[in-house]
């Protein structure tokens, strides 16, 4: 694909101080059991071309699925058609600064295709897993679910980038849900993510997962409600992944800050000027962005601009030093930011988006936090969640609790829930997990931007202990 785009780009004769190519395909497949009865099996392709040009200062995009030459040609004729229109119109001044010249290839580490694992072993392997749930006549209903999609894409551009990446992303959910009298409850996997091949989806671990969540769903519904107090808080990393997405991850996007999302995906309580002053939690937190590691769902080596992809700390020892933002943004705003400019797909301009966003590991095994809480409660699986147009106040649901008393796990606990406020609750951060405890989570269902953007984004955290947090139950 790259000789064939370097070949367009270059039959084009564009005018524009800079064109760039960014052609993107994706293949995905997914595959539901109920019950231990098939009931979808689907699969979806894409394919596209997004036009890039600058002019006078301003980027200007068109975007087309027909990616002949004619197509292309057309896609650029587009975009500079825009180009005429939008002059004496623009808001800040760019330059090839903002589209670095990049060149390589990146692709996930895959072992196993869908035709080597065999289609068939797969739909099995659901059925059976939703058969391994199946615990009591009082289980109500039991889904499997597998996801695979597989994206190339490929970019080029006139001040010589070129490179290719691909990636092969997965997730499975596994569910089952109980009822006596007029008490539901459900408990699920959380979602299992995974920038890997089909081995993902291993027999050994999917039997084991679908065995104690049909055993834990059982005993929700034996359970007390969640206290409604101020204690410790031990959340596990399936809980804590989106804590962090929610809580940082989205304050920290410099086109939030800078007020585009403000209609649409709110705005944030982190001003510009908080960038390397701001306290956000305890000198405990660290917090990183980083598409360099394997396996997370936003691994990459080149963002969708050409910027290189690097390890970066976005708050250290609890002070908030840069923001999600891209070369755009950043010139923008006058703030450090990453290589995070992204899109969903090949007909959406990238913008900053969270990649893999990760709690560095720190020292607490499980039983030095567990020990050191007189009153708490631990939770685990995230189940709600809600927070405010400047990401600032939440609150979120569990699926599953346990209280911690004098030291020790005791009983288990349903409908948990806590509430905070961003700064006061990271600043209650008082223990942090090794890397014993250390988990790679993430989401495939990151939504952002007008039109709409589903980005996928990793998030790696360990077992983290907060002090004082206000939880509660939920309805009886
Ligand atoms: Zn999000």
């Amino acid at each position: 694909m790259k000789t064939e785009l370097k070949e367009m780009l270059a039959s084009l004769n564009s005018p524009a101080e800079w064109v760039g190519l960014r052609h993107v395909a994706e293949d995905s497949r997914s595959f539901q059991v109920r019950d231990e009865r098939v009931e979808a099996v689907n699969q979806g392709i894409s394919e596209g071309v997004m036009v890039e040009v600058l002019v006078d200062g301003q980027f200007h995009y068109s975007a087309t699925a027909d990616v002949s030459k004619d197509g292309i040609a057309r896609a650029h004729n587009r975009a500079m058609a825009l180009a005429e229109f939008s002059k004496g119109w623009s808001l800040a001044k760019f330059s090839l600064d903002q589209r670095p010249k990049a060149v390589g290839s990146y692709a996930s580490k895959t072992s196993q295709t869908l035709d080597q694992l065999g289609m068939q072993e797969l739909i099995a392997l659901l059925v059976d897993s939703t058969k391994a749930m199946k615990t009591s006549d009082e289980i109500v209903s039991r889904v499997a679910y597998a996801q695979n999609a597989v994206t190339n894409m490929t970019y080029v551009s006139s001040n010589g980038s070129e490179f290719d990446q691909t990636f092969s992303h997965n997730f499975s959910h596994l569910s089952a849900t109980a009822q006596r009298g007029s008490d539901v409850q459900t408990r699920t996997n959380g979602m299992d993510v995974s920038q890997s091949g089909y081995e993902f989806f291993d027999r050994e671990h999917m039997t084991a997962e679908s065995v104690r969540i049909g055993e834990q769903v059982l005993e929700l519904l034996d359970a007390e409600n969640c206290p409604e107090d101020t204690r410790d808080l031990l959340l596990a990393p399936s809980q804590l992944y989106l804590q962090i997405h929610e809580s940082i991850g989205h304050p920290l996007e410099l086109d939030r800050i800078l007020g585009d999302e403000r209609n649409y995906a709110g705005w944030s309580f982190i001003g510009l000027e908080d960038f390397g002053k701001l306290q956000y939690g305890s000198d405990l937190l660290n917090v990183t962005f980083d598409p360099t590691v394997s396996g997370e769902l936003a691994s990459y080596m080149f963002d969708d601009t050409g910027v290189k992809a690097e390890k970066e700390y976005l708050i250290k020892d609890g002070k908030l030093l840069r923001g999600l933002g891209s070369l755009e943004s950043q010139s923008r705003a006058n703030v450090p930011g990453v290589a995070c400019a992204r899109s969903t797909s090949w007909n959406r301009p990238a913008l900053d988006r969270m990649a893999n966003i990760n709690i560095e590991a720190g020292t607490s095994s499980m039983s030095d936090m567990i020990s050191s809480v007189e009153k708490g409660v631990f939770m685990d699986t995230n189940k709600s969640w809600s927070i405010d147009d400047y990401r600032n106040k939440f609150q979120f649901g569990c699926e599953y609790a346990k209280l911690i008393e004098n030291g020790e796990i005791t009983k288990t606990v349903k409908n948990p829930n806590y509430r905070g406020v961003c700064t006061p609750f990271w600043s209650n951060l008082k223990m942090v997990g090794n890397g014993d405890n250390f988990e790679v989570w993430g989401s495939f269902f990151c939504g952002k931007a007008e039109p709409n953007q589903v980005i996928r984004v990793g998030h790696a955290t360990p077992h983290c202990l907060f002090s004082d947090i206000e939880v509660f139950g939920g309805a009886r």
